[in-house]
């Protein structure tokens, strides 16, 4: 089996795993409970808040555990509109990821309004564009930093500079660069979000950082946890675990992100020198190393990516949280022809991703390609 569909998710780290193991079984207290066992899992929780914390220069009190991305980002969007009783005005992306775009949907079902901004034809925000949709009662502005089916980098530094001109908050979604690229709160960012299983931690765990200015409604009522932000027993053992992959993957962030570099250069050598008429989606120059989205013109993508799946190469077409089958939003948002797009696969790489891999995936689509397309 070869697996290429990191920007799914990861495998948990073995070290990972070990530094969870504990709690299940033995430190199993609720952190809330005020009792031995309960403060030494409450001892852990909080060692993970700090972890987690210090590696994006907030303070730990800013961190909210969520059950991963999608829970973070309905939290900060629907957290903030509902601060608001009259109805106000948001701004997104088009090609922001589904939990993004269904919660804004949600909003403006609650009667807001909601600007969706387009990308250009590299899958790009301008930041002149999101300028031009501020509104005198914008209050939020979302983008992601790295887009999950094409990798794009957005300017995020530059949009936070243009909404905080005219006194917008600014949250990204970091799911797809936290752990994998240096992300500061110092930088403009209100609010992030962000999932532990990108990053070889266990799935269902992740948080919300929220500036402490920024007045956030609990979205899950019912308890007093996470300072009232989200109410429910915390996952012990999944922000343990979370922490211990933050650290692993932090540590080696700018040497990983080379070695994908070189991957990504391989592998799109051996898929130009064999595959004509491939177009990569997003600009090299602007994208991060481990997502390529590849158009192989005249080839029907589901096929594509079957043939491939018989041969034990896993590769989805988009993201996971897309309905399976569906067009790509995001393609369609950056204005992909559908003569390109119907063969679009998404092939991510990761830790355990090698030179021979990438090789023989590339090599594989060659050849199917090939008998695909007659
Ligand atoms: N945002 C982005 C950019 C993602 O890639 C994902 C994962 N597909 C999510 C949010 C959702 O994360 P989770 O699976 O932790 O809910």
């Amino acid at each position: 089996m070869l697996y290429l569909d990191y920007a799914a998710t990861t495998p948990v780290d073995p070290r990972v795993l070990e530094e969870m193991t504990p709690y299940f079984c033995e430190v199993y207290g609720n952190p809330s409970s005020r009792h031995a066992m309960g403060e030494k899992a409450q001892a852990a929780v909080e060692e993970a808040r700090k972890t987690i914390a210090n590696q994006i220069n907030a303070k730990p009190s800013e961190v909210i555990f969520t059950g991963g991305a999608c829970e973070a980002n309905n939290l900060c969007i629907k957290g903030i509109a509902e601060c608001y009783e009259e109805a106000v005005h948001f701004i997104t992306s088009s090609i922001e990821h589904k939990s993004m775009l269904a919660a804004m949907k949600d909003l403006e079902e609650w009667g807001h309004k909601v600007t969706y901004v387009k990308p250009d034809a590299y899958g790009v925000i301008d930041p002149e564009d999101i300028k031009r949709a501020i509104q005198p009662d914008t209050i939020l502005c979302s983008i992601m930093h790295v887009n999950n089916e094409i990798g794009t980098i957005q300017p995020i530094h530059d949009i936070a500079d243009a909404c905080h001109e005219q006194g917008v908050i600014f949250h990204t979604d970091a799911t797809q660069s936290f752990g994998k690229m240096p992300l500061d709160i110092a930088d403009g960012l209100d609010l992030v979000s962000a999932s532990a299983h990108k990053i070889y931690g266990p799935k269902g765990t992740g948080f919300l950082y929220c500036n402490s200015e920024i007045p956030l409604k609990c979205q899950i009522s019912g308890g007093s946890q996470e300072n009232g932000a989200r109410a429910g027993t915390i996952n012990v053992p999944g922000v343990v675990g979370f922490a211990k992959a933050t650290k692993i993957a932090c540590g080696k962030l700018e040497e990983e992100y080379e070695r994908l570099e070189e991957l990504e250069g391989v592998f799109l050598n051996e898929i130009y020198q064999n595959v004509p008429l491939t177009y990569l989606q997003g600009d090299e120059d602007y994208k991060v190393p481990w997502i390529c989205n590849l158009c192989f013109y005249d080839v029907d993508g589901e096929q594509l990516r079957q043939a491939l799946s018989d041969e034990g190469i896993c590769i989805s077409r988009s993201s996971a949280c897309a309905k399976s089958g569906a067009a790509s939003h995001v393609l369609d948002g950056m204005g992909t022809r559908d003569d390109l797009s119907s063969g679009a696969l998404r092939i991510s790489f990761g830790r355990n991703t090698t030179k021979d891999d990438v090789i023989r995936c590339a090599r594989a689509i060659a050849h199917y390609v090939d008998q695909l397309r007659g």
